[in-house]
């Protein structure tokens, strides 16, 4: 018998756009205990290093999908209906927004920026999850989405992106209670900064890793392996009682008070 976590299951892993990306160490965590993931990236150029990723998994799906677009949403979730009939867990991996937003003074913010940070970032998780609800169907389904403590503290340069988060924090919270009848549950995970793609458009991210590896209680980097591990949690029936949660994956940085 084996005792793989998720032997049997398959998930959808969206946001991947290199090996540094959050995405791609989730989907290698959730790989190795025995799932099959299908993996979305924004557009071809960030399909050719998906391409490459992928032959580290097992059998994988890959699939282009921009979540600026719904029509782009609903054919994604057609055709994993096609594929593979349903899915066990999604994960949502992905934020944007403007670069000149992220450093400076929030009070600059103009409403583009505003409005394209929030509508990929935040919204994309409702868009995502009603429509693999359905998919989820009788297989207690697990969405989690990843997020960060400039959502609830002022992280000078993380401005907009903040807001944003706190949408979708709360996003989450109405998402866990609308789809919990079915069995569905919604997290988040507050992953402690990480230099990425994405991060690497907040100003001075370099400094806040440093600065969070010297001064977290467990005094290192947060690693793609730590928050892989913990949305292999989420994702798993270990955390079946667990849902509209915020779960922080962070060396314990946010239980500082200075
Ligand atoms: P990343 O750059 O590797 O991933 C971000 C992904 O978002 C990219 O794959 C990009 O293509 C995708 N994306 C942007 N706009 C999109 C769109 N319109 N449609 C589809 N995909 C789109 O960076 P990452 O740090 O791995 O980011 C993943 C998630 O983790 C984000 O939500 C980010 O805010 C969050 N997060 C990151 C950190 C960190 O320090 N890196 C900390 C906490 C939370």
């Amino acid at each position: 018998m084996s005792s793989m976590l998720l032997e049997g299951k398959t998930g959808l892993v969206m946001g991947v756009a290199n090996k540094r990306s959050i995405a791609w160490g989730i989907a290698r965590a959730a790989n190795n205990a025995g799932a099959r993931i299908i993996l979305t990236y924004q557009n071809e150029r960030l399909g050719q290093n998906a391409e490459k990723l992928a032959p580290e998994l097992n059998n994988p799906l890959l699939k282009q999908c921009d979540v600026a677009n719904d029509d782009e949403i609903d054919s994604l979730m057609e055709s994993i209906g096609n594929d593979v009939g349903g899915l066990d867990f999604v994960v949502h991996a992905l934020a944007y927004a403007p670069r000149e937003a992220l450093s400076g003074a929030y009070a600059a913010t103009t409403r583009e920026a505003f409005h394209t940070a929030l509508d990929i970032s935040a919204y994309s998780l409702v868009a995502v999850a009603n429509r693999a609800a359905p998919l989820m169907k009788d297989r207690n389904g697990s969405i989690v989405t990843l997020t960060y403590l400039g959502s609830e503290r002022v992280v000078p340069g993380y401005n907009v992106m903040g807001v944003a988060k706190a949408a979708l924090e709360a996003s989450v919270r109405y998402l866990a209670n609308d789809l919990g009848p079915e069995g569905i549950r919604v997290n988040a995970i507050s992953a402690g900064p990480i230099k990425t793609l994405a991060s690497s458009a907040v100003s001075g991210i370099s400094g806040m890793v440093k600065m969070h590896a010297e001064r977290t209680p467990l005094r290192s980097a947060t690693t793609l392996d730590e928050v892989g591990d913990t949305a292999l949690f989420l994702v798993s029936p270990l955390s079946r009682g667990v849902t509209g949660e915020v779960l922080y994956v962070d060396g314990g940085y946010h239980v500082l008070g200075a």
